[in-house]
Order: structure tokens, then sequence, then C-alpha cells
């Protein structure tokens, strides 16, 4: 905030607490409900609403915005006179002698006047804290429509005696209440008509355009303001009240319709046009001709009290959110009623591209609000009904194909039915560019290769918006665009991106609640940005640690993608295109059950483990000493191998017997997934002197580490400073920091011991009934299904394991190969992953082994 508003805000915060000593508390109550210290409080009012008394007050926050917030709280400062008391101020101030009946009002008071003649007009008395600058915007409003177009009805403001439009009346308590005589629109209201009826909706539809048609131009600044209902405000209005909805789909799926709408709607906003709109035609402001029996059309609209000027559009958005309540066909609602919009008041092409995003956005920040209504009044059970049919029609949407729905209504209003941006390249051109841009080497997946364009928990989508079953990224390990972690990052990426050689928070609280996950005397933690940085790392600390250079790996293994990486990986050095391992470069054999040597040894750990004893003899013979053993605590690149029982245990006394050190390489398998543990390693029971950590670790953000402890950290801090200008940056540390919450938040490594174990199951079965299915392995969320031509032979199906990968994208389900024989599917979706999503991978991949199968 600018030094002028902050003490322009301070003034009117203690005018206003002069003004009325309750708005201490107000203000209080406020930051505590939002967290936000920073916000001040403008002014404050009281005002009588359906959630009971409430507290009013526009807050300024340190970004300049100032939004209006309402609190229910214990007050007093509403109308409350009688109907008696009602005619007596129609007959006093109009010269109207009238009966008098109450009628509901939100946060006003409201009566019907019937004269004599039977012709009727609405007394309204407004609450004693409404600003007469709004309550003028209003009439002068409904005047500057009649005079436009005569056709169209809304009330007529009726003068006084004294020819005023507003007259001044005290309440009880000596407060004063603006009051205005207005005419009462004949009609039926449109909630108790057929509010879904195509034909009224696009009437509505027209009707609404009319009326922003004969607004425009008007311009009055009792309707320049900040109100919660203002669209405009939707992402800090629904971000404020998020935490007030219960942790659970809810708010997850708000969140998720948030996300998307900040970063591809809200950017938007200020290319759309504006003016003043009434901003509520909801089914008890609207007034149709005709009866329930009847369809009728809209004719009227009546309580201007959410006018503001602010982008057009929002007027049909506001109705069709309405509109779509309870519809038996949500889509076609939005579509009668934006067309009949566009019919009489034409939207621009950003407006039919934006509007379905808008639509749920109104939906949202209606639950939102209401969820921060129920709060403060939690036995209003009407609140709660209310809300159901917006969170019904949510949770609708969340099955609409969203690219479809834009596409409906963009059509709806004869606008082309691509996008607005830059139309796409064709998958052809995006393979031409990368191969010309990146070069061969960079491959893509799938024969007909996928173009994502979107992420949510363990979903992607593709360009059509089509929803694939994510069950192989296991570096988004909470889920795809996580909003907590997205949420980190923005927040921390707006203040402060630097690096390690200042001090900052984030950084000492990262290393200590990472550290804190790992056994003693794990608590030395070295940030880098990716698997391979972290194992390049851990390479230099075992050399220098032990003034040695060679290592030994596991056949098949893969640890990274540096030089000294490859030389380290036989999955690359032995692969296609590879020069096979150099001399300091020691292979032992995979430790694999299944297809191995020791098959059905109950020691086979020990004895696997042996190899490794042997080739550091072997080396040993060659005057060559061991740096480090490098192992996977699962062998991933290598098949998806669980290690046999006391391998690494024993293999780990061997190495630290010769002097080395022992790295466990938990990029692949760490934080959870393996559902029993943690780490992997400690399924092994075993503590390695270095561990190193990537992938999973900043849920798709550039973050890595290496954890040693402070023995082996000593050695390496000899004079040689080790600086890495990305690693541990605030925002990395941020990200982090947010994905060690979800995973505790969300329970995700029991979600992985419980839904890895169902999978399992699933894929056991599968085993019994397909004959391809040689072995069924993995721990929680990593599993591996080997398929075989033979299971005598083992003869490895590479061929129908690249056949099914190819099958089940079909099937909507993203799944792949690896292996040295590249014949096992490999699992390690999102942790996410829910008990359906095993089902219903089990079901489809059995389905595809019979189609794979009878083709073959
Ligand atoms: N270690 C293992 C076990 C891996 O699987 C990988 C990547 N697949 C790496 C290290 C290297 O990580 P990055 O690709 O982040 O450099």
């Amino acid at each position: 905030m600018v030094i002028g508003q902050t003490e322009r805000a301070i003034r009117n915060y203690e005018k206003s607490q002069e003004l009325n000593p309750d708005n201490t508390n107000a203000v209080d109550k406020l930051r505590e409900l939002r967290g936000d210290l920073d916000a001040w409080a403008i002014f404050g009012r009281y005002s009588c609403g359906g959630m009971g008394w409430v507290y009013s007050c526009s807050v300024c926050y340190a970004d300049n915005r100032h939004l209006e917030h309402s609190m229910p709280l214990a007050l007093h400062q509403v109308p409350r006179f009688s109907g008696k008391q009602a005619a007596r101020i129609a007959s006093d101030l109009f010269g109207i002698e009238a009966s008098a009946r109450e009628l509901p009002s939100d946060r006003d008071q409201n009566f019907c006047l019937t004269v004599e003649s039977g012709e009727q007009f609405v007394l309204k008395i407004a609450n004693s804290s409404e600003r007469r600058e709004v309550i003028d915007a209003q009439n002068k409003a409904m005047e500057y429509i009649a005079g436009n177009d005569p056709s169209l009805r809304c009330p007529r403001v009726r003068h006084t005696k004294t020819d005023e439009q507003i007259a001044t009346i005290s309440g009880r308590q000596g407060d004063e209440h603006f009051v205005r005589l207005l005419t009462r629109l004949p009609g039926t209201l449109l909630a108790e008509s057929r509010a879904h009826d195509p034909d009224l909706l696009r009437s509505l539809g027209r009707f609404l355009g009319q009326l922003d048609r004969a607004l425009d131009g008007f311009s009055h600044p009792g309707a320049r303001r900040d109100l919660e209902w203002d669209l405009r405000h939707a992402s800090s209005v629904v971000r404020g009240y998020l935490e007030l909805i219960p942790l659970g789909k809810r708010r997850t799926l708000v969140e998720r319709f948030l996300v998307q709408f900040e970063s591809e709607v809200a950017p938007a906003l200020p290319e759309l046009r504006r003016s003043v709109i009434h901003n509520d035609a909801n089914d008890y402001n609207v007034l149709v001709d005709g009866c329930r029996s009847d369809r009728g059309s809209a004719i009227g609209i009546i309580d201007f009290g959410d006018m503001v000027e602010t982008h057009t559009v929002f007027e049909p958005v506001v109705a069709a959110a309405y509109a779509i309540l309870d519809s038996p066909a949500l889509l076609a609602s939005a579509t009668h009623l934006v067309s009949g919009y566009h019919e009489s008041h034409p939207l621009t092409e950003l407006e039919s591209e934006l509007i379905y995003d808008l639509i749920v956005m109104r939906l949202c920040t209606s639950v939102a609000i209401a969820s921060h209504q129920v709060r403060e009044n939690p036995v209003n059970e009407y609140l709660v009904i209310s809300q159901r049919a917006a969170w019904a029609t949510l949770e609708q949407l969340t099955r609409v194909d969203q690219n479809e729905a834009r596409a409906e209504l963009r059509r709806a209003v004869g606008g082309r039915s691509g996008s607005l941006v830059r139309p796409p390249r064709t998958t052809e051109e995006l393979l031409q560019a990368r191969v010309r841009q990146l070069g061969g080497s960079v491959r893509v997946a799938y024969d007909q290769p996928l173009k994502i364009v979107r992420g949510w928990m363990q979903y992607l989508y593709d360009e059509s918006g089509r929803a694939y079953l994510d069950a192989v990224n296991n570096v988004c390990h909470v889920g795809h665009c996580h909003p907590k972690v997205v949420r980190a990052a923005q927040r921390q990426i707006a203040m402060l991106n630097t690096n390690t050689r200042y001090l900052h928070d984030n950084l000492a609280s990262y290393a200590e609640r990472l550290c804190a996950t790992l056994p003693e005397p794990l608590n030395v933690c070295y940030f880098v940005c990716s698997g391979s940085e972290a194992n390049e790392l851990a390479l230099r600390l075992a050399r220098t640690h032990t003034d040695r250079s060679d290592v030994v790996v596991v056949e098949g293994a893969y640890h990274g993608n540096t030089s000294s990486l490859v030389d380290i990986s036989p999955y690359k050095h032995s692969g296609p295109g590879g020069s096979g391992p150099p001399p300091h470069v020691h292979q032992v054999s995979m430790p694999d059950r299944y297809r191995g040597l020791y098959k059905d040894d109950e020691s086979a750990g020990e004895a696997f483990a042996s190899h490794v004893k042997d080739a550091i003899e072997r080396a040993r013979k060659r005057n060559r000493a061991i740096a480090a053993f490098f192992c996977e605590s699962l062998l991933s690149c290598g098949g998806q191998i669980v290690l046999p029982k006391n391998y690494l245990r024993t293999a780990y006394e061997h190495v630290r017997e010769a002097g080395g050190l022992c790295i466990a390489d938990e990029v692949q398998v760490g934080f959870g997934r393996v559902g029993t543990h943690f780490w992997g390693f400690e399924t092994q029971g075993v503590i390695p002197d270095i561990v190193t950590l990537g992938k999973p670790i900043g849920n798709g953000h550039p973050l890595a580490a290496v954890i040693t402890s402070p023995e082996i950290a000593e050695s390496f801090d000899n004079g040689m400073e080790y600086f890495n200008t990305f690693g541990g940056n605030p925002v990395s540390c941020a990200v982090g920091l947010a994905v060690l919450d979800v995973i505790e938040e969300e329970r995700l490594q029991d979600n992985a011991r419980i839904v890895g174990a169902r999978l399992e199951h699933g894929l056991e079965r599968l085993m019994r009934r397909h004959d391809v299915i040689g072995d069924v392995r993995g721990l929680g969320l990593f599993l591996g299904v080997e398929l075989v031509h033979d299971r005598t032979t083992l003869e490895p199906a590479a061929d129908v394991a690249s056949d099914v990968v190819e099958r089940m994208k079909a099937c909507g389900i993203l799944v792949g190969a690896d292996g040295s024989l590249r014949n096992v599917l490999k699992i390690k979706p999102p942790m996410v992953f829910s008990e359906a999503d095993a089902d219903f991978l089990v079901e489809r991949l059995d389905k595809v082994l019979r189609e794979s199968a009878s083709s073959a």
C-alpha cells in the first residue's frame, strides 16, 4: 500500500472506530478469519441480511484492492418498522393511502403497498448503513433505462410530496434510513414459472441484453463500487474463503476451477468492455408474463441492489449461472440464455470465448461466499440448502468436457468454434518442429504422440479435452498441478527468488523438514535441480570423502544424464549408442528374483549381495578401490524390481568393510511411494551414507537434493566452495515444503499402501487369467507387470508390452514399458490415485490383454 493510501486507510479506520467502537472487533475478526494482517477496514456498517445481523466493511489490502466483506455479527442497525408505520410513512411522505404488507428482503425492509384502486407500490426502507450514493445510482439507472427504452419494465421512482426521490426517516435508535417509493411491476416471478424452458431462457437472455443496451453509457459514482459479488474480484474472493470449505472433494473441485480461472481467464479480464449492469438476474428478481402452465417470456426486472459498473458480460454470466441450477440439461440452459442475450446485445469474440469459464467461476464464488456465511451462521439451514444446487451443478460440471462446453457456448453466439488464442499447430507440425529444434535424441512417447495441455491430480488432458488417467508419472507426486504447491510457488516467486548466498527462512525450514524424514546421521542437505545433479554431487561427495574414484553399480541401472553418470548407468552405456562401462565402473548382477540367478533361494538377498563383494575384490586385484556403491532402493529402469530381503543390508556391509560409501538413489521411489515407509531404503532396514532425491520432491518443479552425514559433509568442506545458482532458491524450497505438507495432510503414504495393495491384487488376478503376465511385483504405488511369451523360458514379450501401452492409451490410461528387456509394464501413478482408479486400470488391462492376445 502506498503511503498516502495507508494514511487515508488508517484515518478512515480510526474515524469508523470513533463512530462505532464495535469496528475494532470486526476488523480483528476479519483479520483472524482471512489471515490478512495487512488489511485495513476503510469503513464499516451493519445491516440485516438473510443470514441475520451482518457487519460489512470495505477493506483495503496491501496490493491496493478494496473489497467489501460481510460478517454476520450480533449488531443492530436495520430498519424495523411495522406495516402500520410503513403505511403512515407512505402517507406522510408520498401522499399515498395504502395498506402495507412486508416483503422478504435481504438487507433492507420492503413493503408492498396497495391503494384502493388496486395499484401497487413498493416502499423501500434502506438499511441505515446504506450509502445515499448507491441508492441514488439505482434510482438514476431505472430512470435512464426508462428514458432509453420505455418498452423495458423496471420499477419507476415516485417522488415525495416535496419532490425528492429519496427521503430520510429516523429509526428506533435514532439512526437514519433512506426511503424510496417504487412502482410494483405486475407479473409472475421466474422462480414460480417454468424456469428451464428453452424459450423462456432465451427471452430472459434477450431481455437482459436489451436492459444492458439501455444502460449503455450510464455512469454514476454509486455504481463504481467494490462488491464481493462482482466477478472482477472472483479470484481473491474465492481464494479468501477457500479455507472455509471443508478439506475434501469440494474444496479440491473449487481449487481446480480457480487455478484454471486464474491462469487462463483472469489475465484477459481487463480487455473486456465495461458498463453498469444489474448483476443479479436471479429467479426472484425476474418477472415473466404468464404462469407455471404457460411458457411466458421475461418482461421485467427488480432489485438493483447489486448493480455495479463492471464487465458487461457478467450480466448474462450471472443469469446463466442461475439458469443452470437444477437444470436437467445445464449446458443447453446456459446456451439458450446466452444466445438470447447475444441476439439483443451481441457479445464480442473474447466475451464468448470466456463466458463458460465465467459461469463456472460465478458458481464457485457463490459456494465460497456461502461457506463463509455458513461458518458465521451454522444454524441457518436455509444457507446450506440454498447452496446444494450450486454444489451439485459444480460437481456435474467436472464431468463435462470443458473444451466442448466452451465451443458450444461460442457456437451459441455464432462464434468460431476454435480458440481465440493462436491456432494450435497440428501434431505433425509440432513433431517436425521438435526434431528441427531439439534434435532426434529427444524422444516422444507413443506411436501417435500426445499433446497434453493440462494436468489435474491423477489426470492429464490432451488438446481435445480428453482425459487420461495417469498411471506412470511419479514426478507429479501429490497430483498434477496440486493447488497448494502451485500457490506456494506463485506466492514465493512473486515475492523473491535468489540463491543460497542470502539467509532465507524457506531454505533453513525446508532443510530441517526434509532431514527430519530421514534417520540419523543423515542431516546435512545440499539442494540441486535434478536427479542427475543430485547423483553427480553424491559421486563428488563420495570421491572427496574416500579419496577414491571407483563405483559399483547394478546392471540395468540408470542414475542420470551427465557424462559421469552415463558412465555409472548400464541402462545407458550398455544400451543403444552406449560404449560400455569405463574401467572405474564395476557392474553387479541385478538382484532380480524372477529372472536372475537365485530364483527360489530363501537367501537370494545375501547371494546377490555377494556379487558386490566379488566386484570389490576383483577391483582390488586390479589395484582399484571403491568410493561408492550406487543402488536404487527399488530398481526402476531395471524393471520395477523389489530388492530381495537383506540385499542392501549385506551389500552395504561388504562395501563399508572395503571402505566405500553406500549411496541410495531414491530419485524414483522416495516420499512415501512404497506405502509402508517414507523411504525405499527403510524397507531394507539400512541407513545409507548418502541419499539422493529428485523427481517427486518438487511435484514437477526442478528440485532435487542430496542428504548425507555431518562427517561426509565435513570432508567435502575442504576449501572449495560449493555453489549452485538455482539449488535451494526460495521458490524451490517453498515448493518442497508444500509437497511435504500435502503428503502429510492428505495421508498420501497411507493411500499408496492401501491403493497399491488393491492394485497389486487386481494385477495378480489378471496373472491367473493371462499367461503373458509372468510376474507382478512392487511395493505401494510402485508396481511392475513383467510380460513373457513363455513362463518357462521367460522369453521377454517386449512386443506385447509396447502394444499394451498403446492400447491402454487408447482406453485413456497412461502406463509405460521399461526394464532392460523393455517387457515390464511400469505403474507408478501420482499418489492421489484412488481405489476406483486402480479398479479401472485392472479392468481395462484385462480387456487390452484379451484384445492383444486375439490380434497376435
Ligand atoms: N536416478 C534415477 C533412479 C532416475 O530414474 C533418474 C531419472 N529417470 C535419475 C536419477 C536422473 O534424474 P533427472 O532426470 O532428474 O536428472
